[in-house]
């Protein structure tokens, strides 16, 4: 279903410049953006993708991965296609490259989606960028604060400001993508640039928002100790209890001539990180349920154990605090926990 978008621009000649994200795409009549799913029809900028569902599933929301926002629970996630971005690595190629007219699309409207949803405690919006399918998941993410469900974005950050305004209004936590700390990396992997992500991550987290990052260490792009290091220092300047997941590549679409991320790597990043002062670091896709469970930063507590997705919640008071030191950690705890 094509609805008319939000946020655009009229210009002349029946032009029209999209003010969604960074790229501010100016089309045509007839053409679309970047991201596939934006057409000037007549003069006017139109979402194609409202309601086109590419996936809807459960998940735990440390799949997200979500650690410190609602643990154990499960979380009805849903996509649809498209994305602004063009990462040579995509993991989810198959439904973030391609347009409204792939073949396994659903249509469902708002009202379907919360019938589902209200078997669970929150709806994701993730799989592929939620930033592209705005008015659909602002429709929706608006009547889940109002059942009293929580919602989640798990983003690339690619989003102007104002925009971004409005999503802080209706979504209560968000993982973020740092996909690499380097200009060079975003403009050559990506298409993207580094500092609108940046500014995202800021302003949603002085916007009083959950929000944890992930970095995806790729061998030799963007796996570098300086490179670490500058990503967890800005980290730790913005709040060192921001959780910070650092996942391990693995070959994919277009970067298959490079291997998997050493485990090695991955174990350095950690020890840089925590050596800055990231106060919740976890590793992904190693399988060490050490790197990915949560202990106390001052006094080692185990607070959450997790084994591959089986979580439990065993060392935090119904405060949020470590049941050892009393230290206030920075969760946001389930209510039936409470
Ligand atoms: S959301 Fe799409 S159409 Fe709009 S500026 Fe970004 S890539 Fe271009």
């Amino acid at each position: 279903m094509s609805i008319l978008a939000k946020y655009w621009t009229k210009l002349e000649d029946n032009k029209v410049r999209c003010e969604l994200c960074p790229f501010r795409c100016v089309l045509k009549e007839g053409q679309v953006g970047v991201c596939r799913v934006r057409k000037n029809i007549g003069g006017k900028l139109y979402t194609l993708n409202y309601g086109k569902v590419s996936s809807i599933a459960v998940d735990p929301i440390e799949k997200k991965p979500l650690f410190h926002f609602f643990p154990t629970s499960e979380v009805l996630s849903l996509s649809t296609v498209g994305c602004n971005l063009r990462c040579r690595h995509c993991q989810n190629w198959e439904i973030s490259q391609v347009g409204v007219e792939a073949p396994f699309l659903r249509d469902m409207s708002p009202q379907d989606v919360m019938k589902i949803a209200e078997n669970y405690e929150g709806i994701a919006w993730t799989y592929n960028e939620p930033v592209i399918w705005h008015e659909f998941t602002m429709d929706v993410s608006k009547m889940a604060k109002k059942e009293g469900l929580y919602t989640v974005y798990v983003t690339n950050g690619y989003i102007n400001e104002e925009p971004l305004d409005e999503v802080l209004r209706y979504i209560d936590a968000f993982n973020i993508d740092v996909k690499a700390f380097s200009e060079d990396f975003y403009r050559r992997i990506t298409g993207g640039s580094l500092a609108p992500v940046l500014r995202s991550v800021e302003k949603v987290k002085r916007a009083g928002k959950h929000v944890e990052l992930t970095y995806l260490i790729i061998p030799t792009l963007n796996d570098s100790e300086e490179e670490i290091r500058n990503f967890a220092s800005w980290v730790a300047d913005l709040d060192a209890e921001i959780p910070v997941h650092f996942s391990r590549f693995f070959p994919m679409y277009k970067l298959t001539e490079l291997p998997p991320t050493p485990v090695k790597t991955l174990h350095r990043a950690y020890k840089i990180a925590k050596d800055v002062g990231l106060e919740y670091v976890y590793l992904g896709n190693t399988w060490e349920p050490e790197y990915e469970s949560t202990y106390c930063p001052e006094c080692g507590n185990l607070l959450i154990e997790r084994v591959y997705y089986h979580t439990r919640i065993v060392g935090l008071s119904k405060e949020g605090r470590c049941k050892k030191c009393g230290r206030r950690i920075n969760v946001v705890l389930p209510p039936r926990f409470l």
